[in-house]
């Protein structure tokens, strides 16, 4: 089983939120809402995109 971590601290905000996710096409549209509601960035730029993929971990945990 595989899980995806995401900390908006590794992207340079001080900000306490995590997503942890099971697949990576979940992790981006989840952080994205985070980012307008959060953080007011309505369109992220490509530099942040490649930021957060970056920062985007994973782990896998044997079941
Ligand atoms: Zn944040």
């Amino acid at each position: 089983m595989v899980r995806y971590h995401f900390k908006c601290r590794d992207v340079g905000y001080s900000c306490s939120y995590e997503l942890d996710q099971g697949q990576l096409k979940d992790m981006m549209p989840s952080i994205k809402i985070h980012m307008k509601y959060a953080h007011q960035i309505w369109e992220m730029t490509k530099d942040l995109e490649d930021k957060i993929n970056s920062a985007i971990t994973k782990t896998e945990e044997k079941q």
